[in-house]
């Protein structure tokens, strides 16, 4: 039987799960240290990351970094600014002048429709600001979980989890956590996502997180570059050679849904 510090006997399954969560808080730790030391020669610069940027311009960002690579939104940035420096001015434009800004990224009327809405919402609810906070950027339609959280922690450098695809695969990978089908559907990477998060540095450590996502754990993850190949689980499991569809975070004859798999406690914010 495990033993804990007060001597007291603790029965196995309790003993392997203070074990696990202690492993878990090492490699989470270590994680972190050594993703800012890889963000520091890594980063990526984009012009909607400037500290002093506008709530709104990284409002609008964020909506078109949905379905798009940070580098093509970049590239359009100086046409799209023209048209949004405050949810005013996005109405005053033309529909046809926002459809022909957002061509080059695709989904233009689409996009252009949820801009101007949003831009109205904020207008007529929010006075032309951008609220500071999650719940009530959340209500506003056409922003879900990810771009309120996103758009606050970046634009008012509030500490809130920034749960995208990238960020699931890492956290996913690393940490050998059950994957989710739906993110607004999974709390547990919400709560990890949140738990991985410095008091001071957030921003930092979320910018790095995406970055990392996006160059380096990538769909086809480029291990043989990483640092975290020591400790991170996809890769101790399987060499970085299984493919990860056939790939079971909890072992070839692990459980096959979350049972077993690391929990941690719901936080309110980002969970759906
Ligand atoms: S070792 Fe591979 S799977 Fe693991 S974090 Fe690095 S790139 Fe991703």
């Amino acid at each position: 039987m495990g033993r804990v510090q007060t001597g007291q006997a603790v029965p196995p399954l309790l003993g392997r799960a203070i074990g696990t969560a202690i492993l878990l808080s090492l490699t989470e730790s270590r994680f972190r240290r050594d993703l800012l030391d890889w963000s520091r020669d890594h980063s990526r610069n984009f012009p909607w990351r400037g500290g002093k940027t506008d709530p709104f311009l990284i409002l609008v960002a964020e909506i078109l970094l949905r379905k798009t690579r940070a580098e093509s939104v970049a590239r359009e940035w100086d046409s799209i600014i023209k048209l949004c420096g405050s949810p005013e001015e996005a109405l005053r434009h033309s529909e046809a002048e926002w459809e022909s800004a957002l061509r080059p990224l695709g989904l233009a009327k689409t996009r252009t429709r949820v801009i101007r809405e949003i831009s109205r919402e904020l207008l007529v609810r929010h006075m032309g600001s951008v609220p500071s906070s999650p719940e009530l950027l959340a209500r506003v339609p056409g922003i879900g979980p990810y771009i309120a959280n996103a758009t606050i922690a970046f634009a008012y450098d509030v500490k809130l989890p920034v749960l995208d695809v990238n960020v699931h695969r890492v956290l996913v990978r690393v940490f050998g956590m059950w994957p989710a089908q739906e993110l607004h559907k999974a709390p547990h990477l919400w709560a990890a996502a949140r738990e991985i998060l410095p008091e001071k540095g957030h921003r930092q450590l979320t910018l790095a997180l995406l970055d990392f996502g996006a160059s380096v754990c990538m769909a086809t993850p480029k291990c043989v570059a990483c640092f975290a190949r020591e400790y991170c689980h996809f890769y101790v499991t399987t060499n970085g050679t299984l493919s990860e569809k056939l790939w079971n975070p909890a072992g070839p004859n692990g459980p096959t849904d979350r049972a077993g798999f690391r929990e941690v406690p719901k936080h309110g914010q980002g969970e759906a």
